[in-house]
């Protein structure tokens, strides 16, 4: 069995909870075919309260009159969100480590972003899983 949740509330909060930040995201569906030319297009400035706009036809190619878009937005996890990323500053990592100590006298094998409390892309995240289910089977 793999545990993929959070590793904090697998260990029922005992050392105490993981701080997280979330997205909100806003869709928009508007009347022209080509809004900025690509699937992805990110804002870093400080004014701009969106992160980045997702033009979603362009994963595909897509060929529509109309086209989608959804703009970002990072949010302050509040519990009922989405975990999205962790925040590894130095007072969650500190807690971290202690969960870390619980895990590995675990049964449960636990892998993936939320029980590494550290963010993944996904190729990293299948090798993770690889390389931890290798190591408990070995
Ligand atoms: C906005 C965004 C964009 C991204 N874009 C890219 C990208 O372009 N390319 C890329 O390579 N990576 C991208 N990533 C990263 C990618 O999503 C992660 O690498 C990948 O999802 C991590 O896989 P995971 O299994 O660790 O976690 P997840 O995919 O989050 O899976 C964890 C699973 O555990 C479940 N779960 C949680 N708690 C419990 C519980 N208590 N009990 C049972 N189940 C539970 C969840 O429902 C979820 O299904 C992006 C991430 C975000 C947030």
């Amino acid at each position: 069995m793999v545990f993929t949740g959070m590793i904090d509330q697998y260990f029922d909060y005992k050392h105490g909870g993981l701080e997280y930040r979330s997205l909100r995201f806003e869709h928009e569906v508007l009347d022209e075919e080509n809004y900025q030319g690509n699937a992805v297009v990110n804002y870093t400035e400080r004014e701009v309260r969106y992160t980045r706009i997702i033009e979603h036809k362009h994963f595909e190619k897509g060929t529509q009159e109309k086209t989608v878009i959804t703009r970002e937005y990072s949010v302050d996890w509040k519990g009922r969100d989405e975990p999205y990323y962790s925040i590894n500053v130095a007072k969650n990592n500190e807690m971290y480590k202690k969960y870390l100590v619980e895990a590995k006298g675990n049964e449960v094998v636990s892998c993936g972003r939320l029980t590494d409390y550290k963010y993944y892309d996904m190729h990293i995240v299948i090798e993770r899983l690889i390389n931890v289910v290798r190591e408990k089977l070995s």
